[in-house]
Formats: C-alpha cells, structure tokens, sequence
C-alpha cells in the first residue's frame, strides 16, 4: 500500500497517521474508522491555490464538498481560502452551520428544488450554477420575490468527456447536466439569462470527468468555452467575468494511477485560458475550478478489523472485516480498486493473496479482491488508503449498520468529527403507528 501524506510505519511496526499509532486509534475509536490526516487536506488545498497564484489570473478553487462533507471539513477549506459547492439543501445546511461564508458557496445541481433554492437565496449565497431553463425562471421568479439578484453560472456541456487517461470529443452531447453547447442550447440560455432582470449571469460553468491524469481534455474544454465566450460577445454584446472548468483531478488508489501535481493541471488550464482568450482579444475572465476527489482522497484511510477467516483450498481465501459496502459502496457500485495492508504488523512479509469481503449480506459487497498480505489473523488491523473521497458521503446504513466515526489526526492529536452512530441514530426515525402497537399482556386475575 502506498503511504500517502504523514503516514509511515513506526518502529513497533505499526502503521502511524498524522504521529497517531493506528493501533492505539482503533483501541481509543472503534472499527470501522474513517481517519483523515489534515495536514495532508490542507497541503492539497494549498497546492491548488499556489498553483493559481503563480499565474497571476484572478481565481477562486471551490472544494467540492460532495466528496465528503462535514462541518469540521467546511472549517478547513474555509481556513486554507477556498470556496465551496454544494449540490443539496443538506450541503449547505453542513456548510452554513459550520459558519462558512455564504460569498463563497456554489450551489450545484440538476434539479434544485423550489426549497433548495430558497434556502440559498435566503442565505445570500454567492453562485447558482444554473443546469436549465426551468431552473432559470424558477431561480428569477423566487429572486424577484425577495427582491434581489442572483449571481449564475450556466452549466454548459462543451461536448468533451475527459476519462482517465484519453479524453472522448463527443459531439452531440447526451448527459443530464446542463446546456448543450452544439446544439444552440447553450447559446439561447446566455439569451433568456440576459432578459431575466433578478439574474446577473457571471458566465459559464464546464465540468468534464473524474480521474483525469492528463491536461488535454481541460485544455480542450478552454477553448471550446472561450470560442463559446466569443460567440456571445460577438453576437449579443456581452462578456463573461468567470469561467468555471469543474473538478475531476485525479488521486492514487492503486499503484499504476498517475496522477499530476495540482500545478502541472492549473499551469496548462491558465495556459490555455490565457491563449485562448488573447487570441479572440477577450478580456481574461476570472477562472473557478471545483477539486473534490484530489482534496480529500488520499487523506482518508479506513481501519477494519478482521473477524472470519474462510479458506476454500484452490479456490480463494475470503478475509472478511467489519465494515464493507456500507461504509465504502464504490468497488459493489462500479468495481472501484483499492490497496491495503495490515495496520498492526506492516513490517511483516506478503505471504499469502486473499480478498477482503464486507459483512454485509451481498455477495457483491467485497472490498479488494486479490490482495496481498502476510498470513491473516483474525483480529488484524486492515487498513485500506483513499478512501477520503466518496465513502463516508456515500455510507448507508444497509443492514442497519452503525456508520463508524471520523477523526482527524494531526501532530500526534486525533479529534472526532463525526461520532459513531448510536443504535438511535439507525432506528430512531422509525415510528410504529398505534394500531402497530404491541398490547400490554392481559393482566391474569387472581
Ligand atoms: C463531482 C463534481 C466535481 C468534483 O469532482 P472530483 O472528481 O471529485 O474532483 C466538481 N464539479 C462538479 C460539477 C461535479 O459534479
């Protein structure tokens, strides 16, 4: 497994985050548990924003918070100078409660609803990214109401798919997000933002892909938007102050993943915003981007203990821990990989090749299949890396398993930031209603 961020192995053999034993973290916390190393958030939060400083262009870096989003992390990103997107009304409750500043919030998504919009008028929030014309009315008519005006990006698909390591240029664009830009319907929402007086349209909003390893497909979403940029002020007279790229800068799970520092991804995005803009004489906009996955990933581990042992000679030794799809449904959702070791014996040899399933009664719910490690016992400490983005936000309580806790490790010092559920917090919404009810026993005469 590849030790990212403050993890090392200490000399009693044991894997150590942020300069807590993981051993000791297990003891202290239970298992499962999700332990995030925060200087190692806050090192790729300073990485996006240094990259951007270097350029000299006006920025803002918008963590988006969907990867993981908790009150402790909104103080974080809000203390490294980033931004924030929010894609829900539970999103911007985390946000606003952890007293993250409105200014800074993006909100995000296909199908707001009049509620969720609501909220974020009443907030004062800094940005819808608007997905299509019916939300274009509904955000004015609910603007109108209150007499303000609402700062909106469109969500434009700029018909590139960036995957991995090619980017597909797909042409005619069949996705749920956004405005098509092939189409004209891109175009006519610039349009129809331009009539609705409570709207002041900033200007456009791509984003591409996850797991991105390369810089071309970013480069190509440049200078599609600022051909689209030009278009518009071409033919209605109007330009566009932001450009917002989207998020999708990819992590290391497994050994084979490559990929860049945050400066290599900003230095070609400015590049070619710089390129693209001056070649059409257009004023350098300000640019936005939205990392979420490439904040977090790397940061968060998840420690399991390991209970039943079941070895079918010739066939596969199954290590089951106590956690699984619950607490990361990514490899029983779309086959996501991860590396692993044992937490508590890190020094010892790989001797054997095992696959790690979850508890949960699915056949599909294994963690790792094929993995190596010395000889399992139950009782071991397995500790599986990135797990930061996209499993704590992704955990249910299938089965009614208790979602474990989160902390945070630094300098030796580890903080919960999110408690472990309580049976109530599993079965406490739960109501059974009177006619349900279990009747008290007849009471036997005398
Ligand atoms: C999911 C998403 C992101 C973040 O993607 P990562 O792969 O986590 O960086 C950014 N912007 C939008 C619009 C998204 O939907």
């Amino acid at each position: 497994m590849h030790l990212h961020g403050t993890s090392a192995i200490n000399n009693r053999g044991h894997l150590e985050i942020g300069g807590c034993d993981t051993t000791q973290l297990a003891a202290d916390y239970g298992t499962p548990l999700y332990v995030f190393d925060e200087q190692l958030i806050r090192t790729r939060c300073r990485e996006f924003r240094d990259a951007f400083l270097a350029t000299g262009l006006q920025f803002q870096v918008a963590y988006a918070s969907k990867a993981f989003c908790v009150k402790a992390m909104c103080r974080i990103v809000e203390e490294e100078g980033l931004s924030l997107d929010v894609v829900s009304d539970g999103e911007l409750y985390t946000a606003l409660q952890a007293g993250f500043p409105p200014q800074r919030i993006h909100f995000h998504g296909n199908n707001k609803t009049p509620q969720e919009i609501e909220m974020g008028l009443d907030a004062n929030i800094g940005c819808f990214v608007v997905d299509n014309f019916m939300e274009l009315h509904l955000l004015n008519e609910l603007a109108r109401e209150r007499k303000m005006k609402a700062s909106i990006l469109l969500r434009i698909t700029p018909g590139v798919e960036a995957h991995t390591h090619e980017f597909i240029s797909t042409g005619q664009t069949d996705s749920k997000f956004g405005f098509d830009m092939e189409n004209g319907s891109a175009f006519r929402a610039v349009q129809e933002s331009l009539k609705l007086e409570q709207l002041r349209l900033l200007g456009v909003h791509s984003h591409i892909g996850s797991q991105i390893f390369e810089v071309d497909g970013f480069e190509i979403a440049a200078d599609k938007v600022s051909r689209f940029a030009a278009q518009v002020r071409d033919e209605l007279d109007y330009t566009f102050t932001v450009i917002n790229l989207g998020g999708g800068f990819g992590i290391r799970y497994m050994e084979g993943d490559t990929p860049l520092p945050a400066a290599r991804y900003i230095g070609a995005i400015a590049d070619a915003v710089k390129n693209n803009f001056s070649a059409r004489s257009y004023p350098l906009p300000e640019i936005w981007i939205e990392p979420g996955r490439s904040i977090v990933g790397e940061a968060g581990t998840t420690l399991y203990t390991v209970g039943s042992v079941k070895d079918i000679p010739g066939v596969r030794k199954y290590v089951a821990v106590d956690g699984g799809m619950t607490d990361n449904p990514r490899p029983a959702l779309y086959g996501a990989r991860y590396e692993a070791m044992l937490a508590n014996r890190a020094l010892d040899v790989e001797e054997e090749v095992v696959s790690i399933a979850g508890k949960c009664c699915e056949s599909g719910d294994m963690l790792i299949w094929d993995l190596a490690l010395p000889v399992v016992r139950t009782g071991d400490l397995l500790a599986v890396s990135s797990t930061g983005a996209y499993n704590y936000a992704m955990a249910s309580h299938y089965n009614r398993i208790r979602k474990p806790a989160v902390i945070f490790v630094k300098d030796g010092a580890a903080d919960v930031v999110v408690r472990r559920d309580t049976y109530e917090d599993v079965a406490g919404n739960d109501v059974i209603p009177e006619r349900l009810r279990k009747q008290p026993e007849p009471i036997a005469k005398a």
